[in-house]
Formats: structure tokens, C-alpha cells, sequence
């Protein structure tokens, strides 16, 4: 039997109803699925939203929904048990215990961190119990937060090598065009490819209560597909959504195809994880030593730079025509940039985005 990995997102509006309480069947389905697939094979992480929902369900008394960041981080520390509470239930009834793991953007930024929450997320697997995932929504300062949860599981998806990432939502999968304006709107089955006319097809469509959107999970399943991660988009509230998701059923769900080429954790770390902490700009022939011979970037190269990156950050290179080309990790200190002609971003350390 292979051990093949998935990570399974369910979205806000799928995770609570129209109350804002926890849609408890809908977990219970959900936790059905999860079981099934493990007596396959498959190893399971679930990322799940709707903490902030669950608790101004609890203390909002059916005023609306705050908006200051303070206020609904207090409230997701409400809600964050509750729907905990549930997921324990879900599982609890078919005999399988979950555990609770919140994460924040730094502890993807630091290699150790993120080199120790995969560490937590394996031998919790080895225990056999279900890692239920969310932002640590409580503590991390606004500037600093993921925000939305698709980003965060195709992070996940990254850190536990998984083969899958499916986000459950409330929709079939990406449309040809918003459903609510255009009730022609179709199913796009299968995305190879991420180009202009696909953003634009995703637009700015956003459900009532979650934070993501189309445009996010776009993000989230291009991040992914470029880690070599096969990505579904399908409907959450289907009966057995998760196994026809995996289960590649026609006309159910969007499939995006990973790139043939996967990036080793490493780059994909580097890729999507790392935030970057300035910008060099280069100029034509040290892009073509970078895009068509696979070299380092020296500093000869740079024509100039933002930012106040010490060795070890990450940074954002841009061609001569201002379009980030290439990610990658600096062995320089702003401070000290123009000492020396040597590497200033190794091959190894150094990921093109310009292939997508
Ligand atoms: N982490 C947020 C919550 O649990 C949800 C973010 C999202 O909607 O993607 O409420």
C-alpha cells in the first residue's frame, strides 16, 4: 500500500451555516471521507477556517460582524475551541482522535520553525491522529497574517510533501465566469496552464464570509502545482467530496496539473514561504546567466537594490524591465553590497518563477 499524502482545506462558508454556527454534518461527511481514505492508504492534514464565524455565533448576539482586526481576533480565540469542539466530534464517532496545530507566517519564514512544525505534523501521523489546522488567528499582528487559509494549505501541503491539495468550497470549482451574474456560467474541469485570461476568469468573486475567494485559491493552486502538487478545487458540501476529488470523478471539481517539474521543499520554501526582505534589480546578461545557463547570480549583475536584507534573507529579483523574475536567498548584507564581486545569490538557493 503507497502512502499517498493530502491536504483537504474546507472554507468558512462551508464549515459554518447560515447562523454562523459550526454546519456540524457538514464535518461529519467530511470526517467520513478522511476515515475512508486513510483505510486506503492516504495520509491526512484537514486546514480548517471558520473560527472567527463560530465565535462572533457565540458572543456577536446578532450584531454584525465587527471589522476592526483586534476585535475578530478575539473572537476567532472564541470560535477556534468551538470548531475544534466539533471537528473532535466528527472524528470522535468513527474512533479517531484529531489534533489541534495553529500556525502563523513566521513559523513558515524560519527554516528551523518551519523544519519543526513538519516535525509535529509527521508524529502526529505516526500517532495516528488527524492534524486540524488553522491560522493562529489570535496572536498573529494584522500586517503579519496569512489571512486567508487557501495560502496557508497549499503552505502545508508544501511543508508535509503531500501528493494533494483539495479546497472545499461553496462553489462546483472555478466557473467560466461569476454564477451570480452569468447563470451560463460553466465548469472548468482542468487547468494546466496559469495565464492572463485564467486570472481574469477568476476576478474578484468572494463569498460572504470567508476571506479568500476565487483569486485566492488560484494563488493557493498555483503555489501548490508549482511544488509539484496536484490541485483540486471542489465542492464541499457534495456527498463523498473528498474521495470523488481524489478519486479524479469527470465533471466533478477543477483540477489543476502540477508542473512535471517539481521544486525540492527547499525551493518551493523559498518560492512561496519565505517573505522577502528587499529587491535586486539586474540587468540583461545576468538574467540570461540565471534563466538560460542555470548560474548564480554575481553582484556584478546587480544594478540596484531595495531593501535592508542582511545574509540569509530572501529577495525578489527583477529584469532590467522590472518584472520578478527569480526568488532566492542573499549571502550579502545591504550594508555591505558593493564590497567584494563574488556570489551574491547561489544557483542553490536561487528559484526562476518566470516559467509558469
Ligand atoms: N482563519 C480564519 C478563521 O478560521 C479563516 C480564514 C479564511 O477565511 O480563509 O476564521
Amino acid at each position: 500500500m503507497t502512502t499517498r499524502s493530502v491536504v483537504v482545506k474546507v472554507g468558512t462558508t462551508s464549515v459554518t451555516d447560515e447562523s454562523g454556527g459550526v454546519d456540524y454534518a457538514v464535518l461529519v461527511n467530511i470526517a467520513d471521507d478522511v476515515v475512508a481514505l486513510r483505510a486506503q492508504g492516504w495520509n491526512v492534514v484537514v486546514v480548517t477556517s471558520g473560527a472567527i464565524t463560530a465565535g462572533w455565533s457565540e458572543v456577536g448576539k446578532g450584531r454584525a460582524r465587527p471589522t476592526d482586526a483586534v476585535t475578530l481576533q478575539a473572537v476567532s480565540a472564541v470560535g477556534q475551541p468551538l470548531l475544534m469542539q466539533a471537528w473532535r466530534n466528527a472524528f470522535g464517532e468513527l474512533s479517531v482522535a484529531v489534533g489541534q496545530v495553529l500556525l502563523a507566517p513566521l513559523d513558515f519564514s524560519h527554516r528551523g520553525q518551519y523544519l519543526h512544525a513538519r516535525g509535529t505534523l509527521e508524529a502526529l501521523k505516526g500517532l495516528g491522529v488527524v492534524a486540524i489546522v488553522n491560522e493562529n488567528d489570535a496572536v498573529a499582528d494584522e500586517e503579519i497574517r496569512f489571512g486567508d487559509n487557501d495560502r496557508l494549505a497549499a503552505l502545508v501541503a508544501n511543508l508535509v510533501g503531500a501528493s494533494h491539495l483539495v479546497l472545499l468550497t461553496d462553489t462546483d470549482g472555478l466557473l467560466t465566469a461569476d454564477p451570480r451574474i452569468d447563470p451560463s456560467a460553466t465548469l472548468i474541469e482542468e487547468v494546466t496552464a496559469f495565464d492572463v485570461e485564467l486570472l481574469k476568469v477568476a476576478g474578484s468573486a468572494r463569498s460572504g464570509v470567508g476571506s479568500g475567494g476565487m483569486a485566492s485559491k488560484l494563488a493557493a493552486a498555483r503555489m501548490a502545482t508549482w511544488s509539484g502538487v496536484t490541485t483540486v478545487i471542489a465542492p464541499a458540501r457534495a456527498s463523498e467530496s473528498l474521495r470523488h476529488a481524489l478519486g479524479e470523478t469527470p465533471g466533478f471539481g477543477t483540477t489543476f496539473h502540477p508542473r512535471s517539474e517539481r521544486l525540492s521543499a527547499r525551493k518551493a520554501w523559498i518560492a512561496f514561504a519565505v517573505a522577502s526582505r528587499g529587491t535586486l534589480r539586474i540587468n540583461q546578461g545576468a538574467r540570461e546567466a540565471l534563466e538560460h545557463h542555470g548560474r548564480s547570480l554575481l553582484r556584478v549583475g546587480v544594478e540596484s537594490f531595495e531593501g535592508s536584507f542582511i545574509e540569509g534573507d530572501a529577495v525578489e529579483i527583477k529584469g532590467p524591465d522590472g518584472q520578478v523574475i527569480a526568488k532566492g536567498l542573499v549571502r550579502v548584507n545591504a550594508e555591505s553590497f558593493h564590497e567584494g564581486d563574488d556570489v551574491c545569490v547561489h544557483r542553490d538557493d536561487l528559484v526562476l518563477l518566470r516559467r509558469v
